[in-house]
């Protein structure tokens, strides 16, 4: 039984990918790199009261915020709380830098 099982594993392909020639497309519900859209944005403050990591400062006055990815968990919870959709997730998970301010989305 166990010389089926290992002839029926070494006939099918491999779950992993030679990442990073070839990349996965992320699940549809994936949060990677925030977008903000500044032109959305009413400056609510909305998305700094309920980060719990503490990670997004909103300027009220200009209507610009400002999320540090380097403490961000993605948990989501900016863009479920913006009244106007200004926060969306996208695809990008590729983050890592040697440059830590890099790490920002204004
Ligand atoms: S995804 Fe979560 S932790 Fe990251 S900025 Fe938004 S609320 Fe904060
Ligand atoms: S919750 Fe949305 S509208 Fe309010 S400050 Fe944050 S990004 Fe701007």
């Amino acid at each position: 039984m166990i010389i089926i099982e290992a002839l029926k594993a070494f006939m099918k392909k491999p779950f992993t990918t030679k990442y990073p020639l070839s990349k996965k497309k992320p699940a549809k519900l994936f949060r990677g790199k925030h977008i903000f859209h500044k032109d959305k944005c009413i400056g609510c403050g909305l998305c700094e009261e309920n980060c719990h990591s503490n990670c997004i400062k909103v300027d009220k006055e200009k209507k610009r915020i400002k999320i540090r990815l380097d403490t961000c968990t993605f948990c989501g919870l900016c863009r479920d709380v913006c009244p106007v959709d200004a926060i969306e997730f996208s695809d990008e998970f590729e983050l890592s830098t040697k440059n830590k301010d890099d790490l920002k989305v204004e």
